[in-house]
């Protein structure tokens, strides 16, 4: 089953773009939420890109986007950048901790938090309190970990492989949640281990639901096509995972940040071109590579 639009190139060559693609509704909120109070006032100051995505980011920051760096106001250094200034806070969400220090600097915070990662912070305050060990199957370092190890007093076991279990104190009672972009299959890895360690731990999948189908639709996406242009950040986490999935489905898959970086040499006349994208993929982009096939390919 074929999605999307089709075209036909001058060379036969044909292109679809995956109707499924494009941010997911986290982060078409924070981009929204930051234009809206661009309009107002500007400069807006972010910690860390709102979506990880180069051409969209300049984009934004010709309407007054700045970009501040994250980690160097959670070590609390150079705090000058923050104080009395307009603080945009991601869909990643922040750390309690990290939200005080923006206050006590009189930052006005705009609050992109998505919905689902608040909750997934909520889940933690609350089995932390309730003396919990908390395990996040996740990426360490990624800032929404970051964040959510801030609700549990950065005591929690960030776990991104098996291999890693053995830090976790089997005698304690503990809640396993997940980092809302990891991929399905790595938190079953992760709980099916629990469930060997621990007695009874309370499981929390919270996994992003729009990640989750994703996965799925992706897959099927990647099978319908015989060449797959995945369009994403160089730096995005949610890209990484989308590739290894492509790839799997169809070899002739290629993750590409813009055109400038699309080789002919990976297509064939007649070849059903697929462009995809990820959660932080605008949709512009996609049109984008697909004029340029038509036009040079
Ligand atoms: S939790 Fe889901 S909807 Fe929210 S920002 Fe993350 S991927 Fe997007």
């Amino acid at each position: 089953m074929l999605f999307g639009k089709h075209w036909k190139s001058h060379h036969k060559m044909k292109i679809v773009i995956d109707e499924n693609a494009g941010p997911c509704p986290g982060v078409k909120r924070a981009i929204r939420l930051a234009e809206k109070n661009l309009m107002r006032s500007s400069p807006l100051y972010a910690l860390g890109p709102i979506i990880h995505n180069k051409p969209e980011l300049e984009r934004l920051s010709k309407k007054g986007l700045d970009i501040l760096d994250q980690a160097e106001i959670e070590n609390g250094d150079n705090l000058e950048k923050i104080y009395h200034k307009n603080l945009f806070i991601r869909s990643h969400g922040i750390s309690p901790q990290l939200e005080r220090r923006l206050e006590e600097n009189h930052a006005q915070l705009i609050d992109a938090t998505c919905g689902k990662v608040k909750r997934v912070q909520k889940v933690i305050q609350n089995y932390y309190r309730k003396g919990y060990q908390i395990v996040i199957a996740g990426k360490k370092g990624h800032p929404e970990v970051v964040g959510l190890l801030g609700y549990c007093d950065n005591n929690g076991i960030v776990i991104s492989d098996t291999a890693e279990m053995s830090r976790i104190d089997p005698l304690k009672k503990t809640l396993l949640v997940s980092q809302t972009t990891l991929s399905k299959t790595k938190f079953n890895e992760i709980r099916e281990k629990l469930l060997t360690l621990i007695e009874n731990p309370v499981i929390n999948d919270t996994i992003c639901k729009h990640i989750n189908g994703r996965h799925e639709q992706l897959a099927q996406f990647a099978n319908s096509v015989d060449v797959l242009l995945l369009i994403g950040g160089k730096e995005s986490s949610n890209t990484g995972v989308l590739f290894d999935i492509c790839k799997k489905e169809n070899p002739d898959s290629y993750r590409i940040e813009s055109p400038a970086e699309i080789e002919k040499k990976w297509f064939h006349t007649d070849d059903l071109v697929g462009i995809t994208g990820s959660a932080s993929t605008p949709l512009w982009q996609l049109e984008a590579v697909s004029t340029f096939l038509k036009s040079s390919l």
